[in-house]
């Protein structure tokens, strides 16, 4: 692996971050905070909120099984997908290397930072080799995406080809793994003290069901989170998302509960997409969704809109021509979608 000085925008590299109120007097016990222009009144909405979020992380690191340095925490995956362009990336000079089709952001934000992407595209069975993603790559690739469980396509990436990828690239590797609590395979994350190149985003806004309060997560080695941390926006997980986030972390065997029922009704769509008439081919998925090959895919798609049912229309997507893509809902919305599907 490159050094991480290799890898970082000089501009960066150098950068002093700001130093906020909160962060100057730590250590001591302090109970007047006359320091942030804030007003006194309307508890406890007045305040600043934590930083770095210290409660919601100590809390993450256990059931995350990574140390609390490990953790970066940011506004969605959203934030944390476009904070290694910024953080990494020469804009106009760099170039990232991504599997095809993908989670869609990751180009977006390539775009957005006039970063060069260059998709590889899957082979037929969604899979693909380190060896095809390393020769996409040159001296000004600074990482390579990885989406496993992959969206839209719902497989899993070979977990050998990833780690054999992360052992032979001298950049940093992104793996998205916001849908491994329903995958069957071990979590990339669990080799975090492994990989000093790989960097993990796993996201709320899926199996812990808080899309809402947009919370996003990356693991990585303390020296990648020291760079997010100091290019992130101050403040950037506002309290009551750190609040919510904490109630939530109560009660992780909810989060199991869900992810149960919800792998059950995959598993039952699974089956009575595959009696469809119209279905020709629902691929295999480790993730709260499925891609499905229809005979008519947009004749499905406006058929469903009519009726109000919204489903996801990929047939555009490079690979998915004719692929609705499911979510699996609540027994009943599901039974809904089969109804309206069986009446066709
Ligand atoms: C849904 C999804 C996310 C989550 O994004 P948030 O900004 O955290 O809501 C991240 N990655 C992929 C691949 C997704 O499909």
């Amino acid at each position: 692996m490159k050094s991480l000085e290799e890898l970082t925008r000089p501009n960066i590299w150098s950068l002093a971050p700001y130093s906020s109120a909160r962060n100057e007097y730590s250590g001591h016990a302090a109970h007047v905070f006359l320091d942030a222009n804030e007003n006194p009144y309307n508890k406890p909405l007045n305040r600043y909120p934590d930083p770095l979020q210290e409660d919601v992380k100590a809390k993450l690191s256990v059931v995350k099984r990574v140390s609390p340095e490990q953790i970066f925490l940011g506004n969605g995956s959203d934030e944390a997908i476009d904070l290694p362009y910024r953080c990494f990336c020469r804009p106009g000079i760099d170039n990232v290397v991504a599997i095809e089709p993908t989670y869609g952001m990751y180009k977006v934000c390539a775009d957005i930072n006039d970063v060069e992407y260059r998709p590889v595209l899957l082979d037929e069975n969604y899979q693909i080799t380190a060896e095809k993603l390393l020769k996409a790559t040159d001296e000004n690739t600074k990482f390579i995406w990885i989406c496993s469980p992959n969206n839209p396509t719902g497989n899993n990436i070979n977990r050998d080809e990833i780690i054999k990828l992360i052992d032979s690239f001298d950049g940093l590797v992104i793996v998205d793994e916001a849908y491994s609590d329903f995958s069957s395979q071990k979590p990339l994350r669990d080799e975090l003290d492994r990989h000093p190149n790989m960097i993990v985003l796993n996201t709320f806004s899926k199996a812990w069901g808080c899309a809402a309060i947009r919370l996003g997560m990356a693991f990585a080695s303390k020296d990648i989170i020291s760079i997010f941390n100091k290019v992130k926006y101050p403040y950037n997980v506002n309290s009551l998302t750190q609040k919510q986030a904490l109630e939530a972390l109560k009660d992780p065997y909810e989060v199991d509960k869900w992810v149960k029922i919800i792998l059950q009704e995959r598993l039952r769509m699974i089956q009575a997409f595959k009696d469809l008439p119209i279905c020709e081919k629902v691929y295999n998925t480790d993730a709260n969704f499925f891609l499905a090959k229809m005979k008519d895919a947009q004749k499905t798609y406006d058929y469903l809109v009519d009726k109000g049912i919204i489903v996801r229309n990929r047939t555009r997507i490079s690979l998915c021509g004719n692929c609705l893509r499911i979510t699996i809902g609540t027994k009943s919305e599901n039974q809904d979608l089969l109804a309206a599907l069986r009446d066709l």
